[in-house]
């Protein structure tokens, strides 16, 4: 645990009793404050008391009197659409309004670390999509290389639940737009801007809201290097702030598709082969295409950005090399679950929306597709240029009959459960071809999460008879 800084005999209100809610409550306990703890959800409050924890009334006209912050969750809206009435009254009293994120840097360094022979850092990855594998990726490459490393943030444990830092130590946070918006203060020594594309917009009041929330992780005082996304036009514009020009080598560029060599430091993919460039000339050049734990062209851009934040470590291309090969993946996240004569069965139940899931489609050559659920605003349409590659559509769920409609002339089978659709996909699929549950949907009306939606669709797999184990 990391203990509070600044707030010692001060009360401080916390909304919100998640997992980071407690472990924030706790870290505060531990920095001498006073925590005032509150949730809206009686259940959250339940599980709050049965840990031990008194709570204090947040919603009552004075009980913000006297509170030095308010911490709140990312779940809680803290603007737009419009903020939580707990939250609203502490902007109008004045109270400064903070996450967990804030109190982090708040609070992080201290005397022990005179005695270390290389102060820790923190490295922190934002962006609409592939947060989660850039995060794990820069873990695991530390990991490999022997560096202490702990990962923290919106992935594993809430950031203030970590260890105290050791010697050396890389601290690897995933960070939503939500975090980046509100913390206070956010410094960190890397910062990663994965690629942009809408969503949340309802929190952040349209497109430039979104955008404005996760460049707030190069402002609040600037990290000593940024590795940016090049893809939209935002991370070009966000790049061109950063750099005194082309030429300054504290922001490191990277695409999947483009050939960055103008400038002073680039990771590039293209057509698999990833390319690091340092002042006109190539450093490093690696073949991704036969990494499994890597597939397609959206991982590609992952893999470029860990192995910038690695080299800005110090890290050498072959140890980099070596550890993208032995990345696992991450579950629900394009992962190998199977494989039968030839058939590769492929869990992406992360892709919830349709851009993951076009992300995913075109990592693959030829794609018995499971699709469907909880469909989304705008439905499915904007995906037809994806699917090529799709030799026949498993529709399942609430959508089923509705993405029928949407995907035109592909070829296929409304199968309603993810049982039927894997077994109907499985008796089809002919080797080279794929078999990936990517579904372009929420899971919420037939499972609690797109965890337990994955793991249903591993679980079919790993019982078809004759099926191989990664
Ligand atoms: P996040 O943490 O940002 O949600 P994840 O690493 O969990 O990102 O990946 C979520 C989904 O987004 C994956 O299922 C994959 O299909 C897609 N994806 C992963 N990386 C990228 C990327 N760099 N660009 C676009 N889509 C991606």
């Amino acid at each position: 645990m990391i203990a509070v800084r600044g707030y010692q005999g001060q009360k401080v209100a916390v909304l919100g009793l998640g997992r980071s809610g407690l472990a924030t409550a706790r870290a505060l306990i531990a920095g001498g404050a006073e925590a005032l703890l509150w949730d809206d959800s009686p259940e959250s409050r339940g599980l709050a008391e049965a840990e031990g924890f008194a709570l204090t009334d947040l919603t009552r006209n004075m009980a913000l009197e006297g509170v030095a912050c308010l911490v709140t969750s990312p779940g809680i809206p803290h603007l737009y659409p419009k903020p939580n009435p707990i939250i609203a009254r502490a902007l109008e009293l004045g109270v400064p309004v903070d996450n967990d994120i804030g109190l982090f840097f708040q609070s992080w360094g201290g005397e022990e670390w005179d005695e270390f022979d290389q102060v820790p850092k923190v490295v922190c990855v934002t962006g609409s999509n592939g947060k989660s594998t850039t995060t794990a990726l820069i873990h695991h490459i530390l990991e490999v290389a022997g560096r202490p490393t702990q990962m923290a943030g919106n992935i594993g444990k809430g950031v203030l639940s970590i260890d105290p830092p050791r010697d050396g130590e890389v601290l690897v946070l995933e960070l939503s737009s939500y975090q980046t918006d509100l913390a206070r203060a956010l410094t960190p020594d890397v910062a990663v801007f994965t690629n942009l594309s809408p969503d949340h917009l309802d929190r952040h009041a349209g497109m430039g809201g979104y955008f404005a929330a996760k460049r707030r992780l190069f402002a609040e005082g600037g990290p000593d290097r940024a590795v940016i996304g090049v893809d939209e036009v935002e991370g070009q514009y966000l790049a061109g702030q950063m750099a005194q020009g082309p030429g300054d080598d504290r922001v490191i560029r990277i695409s999947s598709g483009q050939k960055l060599e103008g400038f002073a430091w680039s990771v590039f993919a293209r057509k698999g082969f990833l390319a690091e460039w340092r002042r006109g000339r190539q450093m490093a050049s690696v073949d991704l295409r036969g990494i499994s734990g890597l597939p397609g062209a959206h991982n590609h851009q992952n893999a470029c950005a860990a192995w910038a934040v690695a080299r800005t470590l110090g890290l050498a291309p072959k140890m980099i090399e070596g550890a993208l090969h032995s990345f696992a993946g991450l579950p629900h996240r394009s992962q190998l679950v199977g494989e039968r004569a030839g058939v590769k069965f492929i869990n992406d139940s992360k892709a919830t929306n349709v851009d993951s899931a076009a992300m995913a489609l075109r990592a693959f050559p030829k794609i018995r597709w499971i699709a469907g659920g909880m469909g989304k605003d705008g439905g499915i349409a904007s995906l037809a240029p994806d699917l090529a590659p799709v030799v026949k559509a498993y529709l399942i769920g609430h959508s089923a009959r509705d993405f029928a409609l949407q995907i035109g002339q592909t070829p296929h089978e409304i199968c309603e459960t993810m049982e039927r659709a894997v077994t109907r996909a499985a008796e089809e699929a002919g080797p080279g071809e794929v078999v990936l549950l990517a579904p372009a949907a929420a899971s919420f009306d037939q499972y609690p999460n797109f965890e337990k939606r994955g793991e249903d669709f591993t679980r079919i797999v790993r019982a078809l008879p004759g099926i191989a184990q990664p």
